[in-house]
């Protein structure tokens, strides 16, 4: 039989992981980035930016990190050499098409309308239909259309497409007479040696804000993974499709939970002058960790030593907006003068998901609700021959990435099916359902922050794998989960 043609789009780490598991499983990828590189994010970030989840929990499960690197939160530079490793050690370099930008990917087939399996047959290639993806050599300026049997979008959600605030008229962007940048230009812009202090100290005379967001830094993530991750995922909070008895334990376990976030809140608030500069967040620090709002901050001491001195100040606000000469924060109606304002707010990832589609329609699968509906945070029930891997955020993406591939692969090699569209969209909707209750305004970003254990083990079973992973249930329960307990099926 005829190998089937898996197209990927995208080599980050989703891509990359995507590519070896298809090839483990004697399928054909190609896959597609527009960089020159793989990496992904990790090669537009600036040089500065270290890894924020801790090395073990950000490893692939068969190719732990050389043990020359000693930090436990590795440079930009090392996690891209690590990924680079990755590549040439399970040959994935030669199946990927650099500077081929993906315009666009139409469907040939019979219409989902009315299908209640997933692509009609619940086979992962029914009898008929075939993708088209249209590729744009950026070197070349040549087009080629590529037919597959299968896609894999492994776009990412925090790079391309920037978030850039919507202001009221006359408070815009057209008022602004200084220069206004996304973070992304920023990146661009800047070598290994700057970050923001050190460009003002040699850029005399100009004056930086830094409007700082709600994420809380600190280094209670570590703290937060050992006291609440490996129990809280089994005991202490409310999962989608749990049984009556592990539901009862969630809610008699709710104050404990309550409890470790006050005491990492507390520790947070000793150690960092938070409450002095009025960056204490409204929310709980368990609602950043279920929604993935943590960041790391490795030198947080240097970074208050610059507030403390006004190079950086701090201005917490619900809304900003802009006059001729700088920015207006309106909760304490002050005005900022700045010569440059960089937005970092962010990217509109489900944009870019939506624009490769050449049919609206399944344009409106993707975008049409406030949360991207997939079926174990990869399937969209209703698009046929195709998933999405690293979409739905976790605390440590390239493990859950990893996962995904291995789910998906086994998916493909038909190891197992997947249950009727609706079902899957009942599931879904439970998932929702978990996701508004548990990160609220941050539904969207399809954070499985605190379930990540739980999520693989609704994977684990698709695959017919023990989702226990631990020699015994003690350990099961206590022990913290990482990549290295999936290694073995
Ligand atoms: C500053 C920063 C720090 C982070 N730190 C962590 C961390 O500590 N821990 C953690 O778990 N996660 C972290 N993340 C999240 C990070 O996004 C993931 O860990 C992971 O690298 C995402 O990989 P990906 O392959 O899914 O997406 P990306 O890395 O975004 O890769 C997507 C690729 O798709 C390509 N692409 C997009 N559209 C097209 C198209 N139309 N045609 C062709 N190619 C296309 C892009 O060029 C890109 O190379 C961080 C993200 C940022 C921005």
């Amino acid at each position: 039989m005829d190998k089937k043609q898996v197209a990927i789009v995208g080599a980050g780490v989703s891509g990359l992981l995507a590519c070896k598991y298809c090839l483990s499983k004697g399928f054909d990828p190609v896959v597609f980035d527009t960089q020159p590189d793989i990496g992904g994010v990790w090669t537009k970030t600036i040089k500065t930016t270290t890894l924020q989840s801790p090395k073990p929990l950000y490893q692939f499960s068969d190719f732990p990190w050389p043990t020359s690197v000693t930090d436990i939160f590795p440079s930009q530079q090392q996690i891209l050499n690590y990924l680079r490793s990755y590549a040439a050690h399970f040959n994935l370099i030669p199946h990927i098409h650099f500077h081929s930008q993906v315009k666009g990917i139409s469907y040939d087939g019979p219409s989902s309308e009315t299908w209640s399996l997933w692509n009609g047959t619940g086979e992962p290639f029914p009898p008929e239909g075939k993708w088209h993806v249209t590729v744009e050599n950026t070197q070349t300026a040549t087009t080629q259309v590529y037919t597959v049997d299968f896609v894999i979008l492994c776009l990412g959600r925090f790079k391309d497409v920037p978030n850039i605030p919507e202001f009221p008229t006359g408070k815009g962007l057209q008022v602004f007479r200084g220069h206004a940048i996304h973070s992304m230009e920023y990146a661009a812009m800047v070598d290994g040696r700057q970050h923001c202090g050190r460009i003002r100290e040699r850029e005399e005379g100009c004056r930086r804000r830094v409007r700082e967001n709600r994420t809380r830094h600190c280094e209670g993530v570590l703290v937060s993974q050992r006291a609440e991750k490996p129990d809280d995922d089994h005991l202490m909070v409310h999962k989608p499709g749990e049984g009556f008895l592990l539901s009862v334990l969630a809610t008699l376990l709710s104050p404990l939970r309550w409890g470790v976030s006050k005491l990492v809140e507390s520790h947070i608030k000793r150690k960092l002058p938070l409450a002095k500069f009025n960056m204490v967040p409204q929310h709980s620090f368990s609602k950043d960790t279920r929604s993935c709002m943590l960041s790391y901050m490795p030198n947080s001491d240097d970074f208050f030593d610059e507030v403390e001195k006004g190079t950086i100040m701090l201005k917490k606000s619900q809304t900003f907006s802009f006059y001729d000469n700088g920015i207006l924060i309106d909760d304490d109606n002050a005005r900022i003068e700045a010569d440059v304002v960089i937005f970092a707010t962010g990217f509109k990832g489900v944009k870019k998901l939506e624009g490769v589609f050449e049919s609206s329609t399944f344009g409106q699968f993707i975008a049409g609700s406030p949360r991207v509906p997939l079926y174990r945070e990869c399937i969209p029930p209703h698009i046929p021959q195709l998933a999405i891997i690293g979409f739905s955020e976790s605390l440590s993406n390239l493990y859950i990435s990893e996962m995904r591939s291995k789910w998906l692969v086994a998916l493909l090699e038909g190891a197992f099916k997947l249950p009727s569209i609706n079902e899957m969209q009942k599931d879904i909707v439970r998932w929702d359902e978990y996701m508004k209750q548990s990160s609220g305004e941050y539904h969207s970003r399809s954070s499985i922050g605190a379930l990540e254990i739980w999520y693989n083990d609704q994977l684990c079973k698709d695959m017919g794998m023990n989702p226990m992973r631990k020699n015994g249930p003690l350990a099961n329960l206590f022990e913290p989960y990482g990549p290295l307990d999936y290694t073995r099926n």
